[in-house]
């Protein structure tokens, strides 16, 4: 009989938030595949468990899969877990659980914490449907570019970001999806320093540029859709349309305008309603 893949999910700060079937899982396994093992120790030892750990990151994933579908198709039981969260959520293990699937090895999970759900379960914000958008480019130009691509999305966005671009970030959707969209900052989820903040955009942006101690740590940052509400998506669609006329016709523009925010077309001639 071969074994079973179990994908664990591990807290995201708070380490009373391992369940108690992970780590009945964790204990049971013959050996557990981490994307740290540095760190996944740690989390071992909060609980004294003692397993050979199997360092799995995306240098390595690819050409390891193949040896672990072995083990496991000869009847070890695995686990994968990741530092934090969910295993696969902007994680390694993709090529792993593909390839344990496509031998035909049972490949379960184990449910537990992620940060874009922990963020979106306290945002207040329109959650029946999102985007989740994870890291965006780390560069400048094809950042900006993502964001203008994603400034007519109807679905409340997730993205996860880093202390170090949050600020810069917040700074281009101000650009991108205008002054007054309103978003909120989770950082810190589940730790000492947990804070959700809300506001627009640019309030959110004011802040974390004002004061360094809302720059530390990790965030989720969750921004509304336009078409969550019908004014939100009239400024975005004459938002689209001054944009668009510089380069095309006006009647060719305010169709792509309205297309692309969903609103009426005729609300996005300057004075007119949405009617
Ligand atoms: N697999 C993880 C999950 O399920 O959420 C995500 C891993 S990803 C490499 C790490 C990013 O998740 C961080 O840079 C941050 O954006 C977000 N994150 C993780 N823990 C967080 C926390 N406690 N509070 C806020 N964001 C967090």
């Amino acid at each position: 009989m071969p074994g079973t893949l179990f994908v664990v999910a591990t807290p995201i700060g708070n380490l009373g938030d391992l369940s108690p079937r992970a780590l009945e899982t964790l204990r049971a396994v013959a050996a557990i595949c981490a994307e740290d093992t540095r760190h996944t120790r740690q989390l071992l030892a909060r609980y004294g468990v003692e397993k050979p750990l199997l360092a799995l990151h995306e240098h390595n994933e690819g050409e390891l899969a193949e040896r672990l579908v072995a083990r496991l198709l000869a009847g070890e039981s695995l686990a994968l877990v990741s530092d934090a969260g969910t295993p696969l959520v902007s994680d390694p293990g993709f090529r792993l659980v593909r390839a344990a699937r496509a031998a035909g090895v049972r490949v379960s999970p184990l449910p537990g914490p992620s940060a874009f759900v922990a963020a979106l379960s306290v945002a207040g914000l329109p959650s029946d449907r999102f985007v989740f958008e994870g890291f965006l480019p780390a560069k400048t130009g094809a950042r900006r570019e993502r964001l203008a691509a994603l400034a007519g999305e109807t679905r409340t966005l997730a993205f996860y970001e880093s202390a170090h671009r949050i600020e810069e970030t917040l700074a281009d959707m101000v650009q991108a999806f205008g002054a007054a969209r309103p978003a909120v900052l989770a950082r810190e989820l589940t730790k000492l320093f947990e804070t959700v903040l809300d506001g627009t955009v640019a309030e959110l942006h004011a802040r974390v540029a004002a004061d360094a101690d809302q720059r530390r740590g990790e965030f989720v940052l969750l921004v509304q859709g336009v078409g969550e509400d019908a004014d939100a998506r009239i400024a975005e669609g004459r938002r689209l349309y001054a944009k668009l006329g510089e380069h095309l016709p006006p009647s060719t523009a305010a169709k792509l305008a309205a297309d692309l925010s969903g609103a009426p077309r005729k609300a996005l001639y300057p004075g007119r309603d949405a009617g």
